[in-house]
């Protein structure tokens, strides 16, 4: 269905050629009834501090339990989506979903940012601060209590530097952060000329770390250069305590991954929270004996 190049990210959509094949209208349909119910529903998985061990935030993803298919992955859909009006709609359901998410966390002394991702397109869409501005307002919520997460594609794009929607959302408060990061051609200048706040490493360059010395060089190059923008850094994709261990020695911030924990309904994720802030508003501390 999808032929996928990931380190590179050249991502080729081979149904595309055939925009109007009947299988992918017959999903998109699918997916357009999707939107709202119960079927298509976040997940959310614990970004964690390397050194500390706090929670610093949860990343919203997308899931889709398809009545015929069983689940079908977001790294399938939402190109497919992409290609479609129907994203716009997602995103703006995502958004709306997680901001009461955020806001239930939030109110109930959980102060865990909710990270969301956005496709390239959404987020230089003039209409989104004023969206997540007034979503915000209504809820009681700062602009803290989310981030907003657009692939590292996004570099590629010279209007991105332009962008009044990018520009107004760093106006308001809403820190951005630039996913995949390592799978573009990006360059230096294009990384600080975008007002990022967080800069994730793709899981990819991740996952060999301590087999692959190549690897080791790449991350460990990213997580300079993040660091010397004055930025932060977030690994992707971390499975194991070594993996873990060898990025908090090269002083990458933050990390996600199965290690941890996996994206988990929002239930599981509050008792999740919970368990680890205990009653204290403050969250524990790093345990070296837990990891
Ligand atoms: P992403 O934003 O880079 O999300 C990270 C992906 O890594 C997620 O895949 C997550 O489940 C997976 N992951 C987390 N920890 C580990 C680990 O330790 N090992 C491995 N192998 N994988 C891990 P997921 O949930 O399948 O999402 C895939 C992509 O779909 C996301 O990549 C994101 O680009 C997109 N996506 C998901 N939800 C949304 C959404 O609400 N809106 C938009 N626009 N895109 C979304
Ligand atoms: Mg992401
Ligand atoms: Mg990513
Ligand atoms: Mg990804």
């Amino acid at each position: 269905y999808f032929a996928k190049e990931g380190r590179t990210g050249v991502e080729v959509y081979v149904a595309e050629r055939d925009r109007n094949s009947p299988e992918r209208l017959n999903l998109l349909g699918d997916l357009r009834r999707a939107i709202g119910g119960s079927d298509l529903r976040l997940h959310y998985q614990p970004k964690l501090n390397l050194s500390s061990g706090m929670v610093e935030g949860a990343e919203a993803l997308l899931r889709w339990w398809h009545p015929e298919r069983g689940p079908v992955s977001p790294a399938d859909f939402i190109p497919l989506a992409e290609q479609s009006y129907l994203m716009h709609q997602i995103t703006a359901h995502v958004i709306d979903a997680a901001l009461e998410q955020a806001a239930e966390w939030w109110h109930s002394g959980l102060e865990v940012p909710i990270s969301i991702n956005v496709s390239a397109r959404d987020l230089l869409d003039s209409a989104l601060p004023d969206m997540l501005e007034a979503g915000l307002h209504r809820l009681g919520l700062p602009p803290r209590a989310i981030q907003l997460e657009v692939t590292e594609r996004i570099l590629m794009t010279d209007q991105a530097y332009t962008s009044d929607s990018v520009h107004a959302l760093v106006q308001l408060g809403i820190p951005l952060s630039l996913d995949d990061f390592g799978t573009g051609y990006s360059s230096l200048v294009r990384l600080q000329r975008l007002q990022v706040s967080e800069v994730k490493i793709d899981a990819s360059f991740v996952q060999q770390l301590g087999k692959s010395v190549d690897d080791e060089r790449i991350v460990r190059s990213i997580v300079d250069l993040v660091r010397s923008l004055g930025l932060r850094s977030v690994a992707e994709g971390v499975e194991t305590e070594e993996v873990a261990r060898i990025l908090r020695d090269m002083g990458c911030d933050a990390a996600q991954g199965w290690r941890f924990a996996e994206p988990m309904p929002a239930d599981d994720m509050t008792d999740w929270l919970r368990a680890r802030v205990g009653a204290a508003p403050s969250f524990d501390r790093y345990d070296p004996a837990e990891f």
